[in-house]
Order: structure tokens, then sequence, then C-alpha cells
């Protein structure tokens, strides 16, 4: 696989082999139509697409389709080193800095990091167990405003205080961390103590050991737990008592905070959910290679759209539309 940015370039130099790539990575190597499920195909357009070899049907169909690659004008030769830069850089990276490497507008590349960190959704894995810690923060709307000539560690002791940095409101965020396996963090409009809790429920195995701060969101209601608090706002705070602490989960927002300020500056509301899937996409996978976790991603890309709603495509869209 690719060793790094410029091996990728190299190796992708065009439409073609990014093509081939994403055939391989997709389909083991033999198309499959999208339409009716027939593996009979020809090739067509040098390669670069497909037509249908079941009599029936005899539609075309190219890699992307269904993916979040379709349907751009942004070649292949784009997408895939925006994708690696995205998932190598710790803190993320903005649409303004991968427009100027990719030799696109700011407004193409907001679109394609957008994508991207669809793809990097979590989507249908299982329950966390063992030990799992919970947390929750606040990311608003304002907080690049507020934060206006501030240095890096007078932010980052701010918004440790959700008090100090008025952070009610939008923007809460909910953060779940297995000891030793994955983070998962969840945007609500607020927190509650019935949402925290179910929350959890939704998402750690009964009898799991849960470990929480001494906020008054876990204090009841989670009987069907173990559960263990430190208590931070202790005149002399209480970080970890024994193997009780929350320092995993307090890292992620470390990393997630330096991004928000140092990289993104702003974080809307509406989009705040995928920068916490890149973020948490990122983490989950810090142990791979570059090269490796950009490869993983583009098994992500297909099935953005089940086959039934590629098909009916326009139905299912009037039907949400109403909704
Ligand atoms: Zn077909």
């Amino acid at each position: 696989m690719v060793t790094n940015l410029k091996d990728l370039i190299e190796k992708f130099s065009d439409e073609k082999k990014c093509i081939d790539f994403l055939v391989q990575q997709r389909w083991g190597g033999n198309p499959q139509c999208p339409y009716c499920g027939s593996d009979k195909w020809y090739s067509i357009e040098g390669g670069k697409r497909f037509k249908c070899g079941n009599n029936a049907c005899y539609k075309k169909y190219s890699v992307t389709v269904g993916s979040i690659f379709h349907a751009s004008n942004i070649p292949l030769t784009k997408w895939f080193p925006a994708v690696y830069i995205i998932l190598s850089h710790k803190k993320g990276i903005s649409s303004i800095q991968l427009g100027k490497d990719l030799g696109v507008t700011q407004k193409t590349a907001w679109f394609m990091l957008h994508r991207i960190r669809e793809s990097l959704k979590e989507k249908g894995s299982p329950l966390l167990g063992g030990t799992v810690e919970v947390d929750e923060t606040y990311m608003t709307r304002k907080l690049a405003s507020d934060y206006k000539g501030y240095t890096d560690e007078q932010v980052e002791e701010i918004m440790s205080n959700p008090n100090k940095a008025k952070q009610k409101g939008k923007g809460a965020v909910m953060g779940l961390a297995q000891r030793g396996g994955d983070v998962r963090v969840t945007v609500y409009n607020e927190i509650d103590g019935k949402t925290a809790k179910q929350h959890i429920k939704d998402n750690v195995t009964p009898g799991s050991k849960v470990y929480t701060d001494s906020s008054s969101l876990y204090r009841t209601g989670l009987e069907e737990y173990s559960r263990e608090s430190v208590n931070h706002s202790l005149v002399k705070p209480e970080w970890a008592r024994g193997d009780v602490h929350v320092n995993t989960i307090e890292s992620f927002w470390g990393m997630f905070k330096r991004g928000y300020y140092g990289i993104y500056h702003y974080m809307s509301f509406k989009h705040l959910q995928r920068y916490c899937d890149e973020f948490a996409y990122r983490r989950n996978t810090r142990q791979l290679k570059d090269g490796d976790r950009f490869q993983l991603s583009l098994s992500r890309i297909e099935g953005k759209l089940p086959y039934k709603i590629l098909v009916h495509g326009n139905k299912e869209k009037d039907s949400q539309a109403k909704a």
C-alpha cells in the first residue's frame, strides 16, 4: 500500500489507476451492476466505466456510483490525496489549506472534506463494554470569536470550565471511551440527566464499569452498571482514584479542541457531528500507518446509498422532503 503522500500521488497519477484500485477495493476486481446485481460486464470508455452484461438491463455505471465520490466533477486524482491528507493530519485540515494543496477552490475543498467525514461515521458497531469512561463537553458556534486574542493555554483553561466559557446551549457533545478500545462521540442540542443516561444505555453493555466525573448527570439511574466517579471540582481536585479516572476521554477532548481552535476555528452546530466523526475515526485508527488508514477508509466509501435508494432515488428523496 502507499507509504506517504508522494508515493500516493505517484501510484495514483491518473484517473484510470484510481478507478482500477477502487474496482479492486469495492468488487474484488469484478464489477457488479448496481442496478440489477449482475456480475456480467463490459468495459467501456477505455476501462473508466462499465456496461451491464445482462441484456434486460444494459445500464452503464462507474465504480464511484453510490459512493462519496459520485456525481462530482472532481477527479479521483484529487479525492485520493484529500482523503489521505485529512486522515494523516492529527488535528484535521482546513478547507482553505486543502484547497491550496489540491489546487481547488475553498468551496470545493469544503465540500470534499464534508463528504469524506460523512464516510467516517460510525455505522452499526457493537456496544462498548469492559471499562467505559463517560464525559460530556460543549462546543459552541461562538467559540472562535469568543477566544480571539487568547493563547492556546488560556483557551484550554477556559474550555475546561463550561460555566466560565458560557458554553451552555447548543453543541453539547457526549463522549464514551472504552479502555483499550474505541471512542464514540455524539452531538446533542442539550444534555440533561435523562439524555445522558439513555445515551449510555444505548451504547454500553449492561454490567460494564462506567467511570464518570462528579457531574450530577450520572449520579442516579445507572444501576445496571458498576459506576464510579472522580471529583474534579474539589478544592484539591481528584483526578484519579486507582484505575477510576476519565483521562482517556479527556485526552480525546484535548485533541478535538486543539483541532477546533488551531485548525477549524469554527464548526457550525449543523455540521458538528461530522467533525466529531472525523476526530473519532482518526483516534480509533491511531495505531494504523497513514497508508493503511487511507486504504481502510476507502473501503468505507461504498454502500453510501443502498441499492433500493439508488434505484428509487427520486421517490426516496420525495418522501424525505415531505417528512
Ligand atoms: Zn444491470
